[in-house]
């Protein structure tokens, strides 16, 4: 249940193609969104930069926040708020809510079971299209998980 591994998604900087979803991937874009392909945990921009930095010093922060609003603008990652803390960036596309632990802070996505949607558990009226999902849920994972 718990999940990061996105299978439908490239996993590495090589698989990533020259254009995704119309966008042309330049060098810093192509590092960004490798970052985020490679450790999915909802890093904010700041993080991202620092581990874009890695690999490419002489980046600036904000060509990292140009870059992640591109990738953002061309649906190929969403910009996430988690109450008043810096927006985050996941690179799950697939219907998925958030799971932070209390403990550790880490924020995990969390799918739904198979054939259940958000409109099977909500109450919403008969015909609603739901068009955004946002929901975080905050607890304690068992030990060892
Ligand atoms: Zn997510």
């Amino acid at each position: 249940m718990l999940g990061n591994d996105g299978e439908a998604l490239p996993t590495a900087a090589k698989e990533i193609p020259p254009e995704l979803q119309g966008l042309r991937m330049t060098k810093q874009r192509r590092e960004v969104y490798s970052v985020l392909l490679h450790n999915r945990d909802h890093p904010t921009a700041n993080e991202v930069f620092g581990r874009v930095q890695a690999d490419m010093p002489s980046i600036s922060l904000a060509t990292v926040y140009n870059c992640l609003d591109a990738l953002v603008d061309h649906g190929l990652i969403n910009r996430v708020n988690f109450d008043r803390e810096p927006s985050r960036f996941c690179v799950n596309l697939t219907p998925h809510v958030h799971f932070q632990d209390k403990k550790s802070g880490v924020i995990h996505d969390l799918s739904f079971k198979d054939g259940c949607q958000i409109t099977d558990v909500l109450d919403l009226p008969n015909g609603t299209e739901v068009s955004e999902l946002e929901l975080t849920i905050r607890g304690f994972l068992p030990k060892g998980s």
